[in-house]
């Protein structure tokens, strides 16, 4: 499924992999991202907080995802590969690949999901313009898109279904290769470059954090910007690491560490990781990217050690906080990003309770321009407080009953 220089990095033990000169330069067109502090967001929270956050948003596509696309773009030309095959819900994955195969010469092909296709034409149209072959999924080019359409041809797709599709696709042809943009070891250390970065920054302005947050879903962008600071935790700094993730799709708040696999039809190899198990369908709430039913193993080991936490918010919650941010800050985010503003709102909210004085670092991983449809449904009131039963929790769970444990 992918080149061998990709997995070779995803099981080094090394401690330093150095970045290509060619993935540096392409970089060069929006990092280092700008390290801001959030007085006007401060001022509103009247907490005893400094709040900083690296802007993810100012990439060509808009959030974090091009640092590991243009990276794995790098890497599977250099490897020979002469197409990439991937999958994308609401687009943003899709569209960082599709800019970084046009700079590196692979070409694209983008299974979306039928409904994101067809509801949300931006991201498609992006993808598009930088060269992208874009695809309904399910669709008839694979034998999995080929069974679900004869079942249900008015099928409207999942992020399930377009996986299979797309690892269908890489493995049939030898020339193709599968890419993924969360969740592995190689993906959250193209990340790191975030943080790394991150850190030179607050140490030219004198500034270490007491607390450092971000939203995650497969748990890349978080992972970029924390784990440097997981490796000074680890060696004695007294700092909080805090993710945060939808009441709708908890993860780690609630799914047990297990080994499960990462996609729906069973693909892949086991990960131990936090999961709500394979065939787990969240709700469809309005943060597209913080839907998957598993998290990156090396995060998920990072929460059992109790060296990263997690907490869970609610999507009227991370909106609230979003429009806040909007209204004093100026940038519209991402509604992912919006769970790490929650995040920041609440933690303010306890320093000010305890007293204390705190500095708050987080990723702002995108901006929400091409989501302004789900700014809409908050602001007209359509969205409603939505935490995931625990029957559907537990029936997903069954499933996975059977294999082995971590
Ligand atoms: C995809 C996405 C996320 C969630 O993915 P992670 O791998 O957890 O980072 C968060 N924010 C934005 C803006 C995204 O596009």
């Amino acid at each position: 499924m992918f080149p061998m220089n990709l997995l070779a990095q995803s099981i080094s033990m090394d401690r330093w992999i150095d970045i290509p000169e060619e993935v540096l330069e392409k970089y060069l067109l929006w990092r280092p991202t700008p390290l801001y502090r959030a007085r006007n967001f401060e001022k509103l929270l009247d907490a005893p907080v400094k709040i900083y956050y690296k802007n993810e948003g100012v990439s060509p596509p808009g959030s974090h995802k091009p640092n590991t696309a243009v990276a794995q773009a790098y890497y599977n030309k250099a490897f020979g590969v002469k197409r990439l095959s991937t999958e994308t819900g609401a687009g943003q994955w899709g569209s960082a690949l599709s800019m970084a195969c046009q700079m590196f010469g692979p070409e694209c092909r983008v299974f979306m999901v039928r409904v994101s296709y067809e509801q949300k034409p931006y991201r498609r149209l992006m993808m598009m313009t930088w060269g992208a072959n874009c695809i309904p999924s399910p669709s008839d080019k694979t034998e999995a898109g080929r069974k679900i359409l004869a079942e249900n041809p008015d099928s409207p797709g999942s992020l399930g279904i377009a996986i299979s599709e797309a690892i269908e696709d890489a493995v049939m042809d030898e020339s193709a290769r599968y890419s993924l943009g969360s969740v592995l070891n190689h993906v959250l250390l193209h990340q790191t470059v975030n943080g790394l970065e991150c850190q030179k920054q607050l140490e030219k302005i004198g500034v270490y954090p007491d607390v450092v947050m971000g939203c995650a879903g497969g748990g890349s962008n978080f992972a970029g910007l924390c784990l440097p600071f997981v490796r000074d935790k680890i060696h004695g700094k007294d700092i909080s690491i805090v993710a945060a993730e939808p009441t709708s799709c908890p993860t780690m708040t609630r799914g047990p560490f297990c080994y499960d696999f990462g996609d729906t039809v069973q693909t892949t190899p086991l990960l131990a990781m936090h999961s709500l198990g394979h065939d787990f369908v969240p709700a469809p709430i309005h943060a597209g990217g913080l839907r998957y039913h598993g998290m990156a193993p090396i995060m998920s080991h990072l929460v059992k050690e109790q060296i990263v936490e997690a907490r869970a918010y609610d999507q009227l919650e991370t909106f609230d906080a979003g429009v806040k941010w909007a209204r004093t800050e100026g940038y519209i985010s991402a509604p992912e990003t919006n769970h790490a503003i929650a995040a920041v709102v609440e933690e303010a909210k306890r320093a000010k309770e305890e007293g204390k004085e705190k500095v708050i670092l987080f990723n702002w991983s995108g901006h929400g321009l091409v989501d302004l449809a789900a700014y809409d449904a908050f602001l007209s009131g359509e969205l409603t407080k939505y935490a995931l039963p625990d029957e559907e929790i537990q029936r997903s769970l069954k499933l996975i009953e059977g294999l082995p444990k971590p």
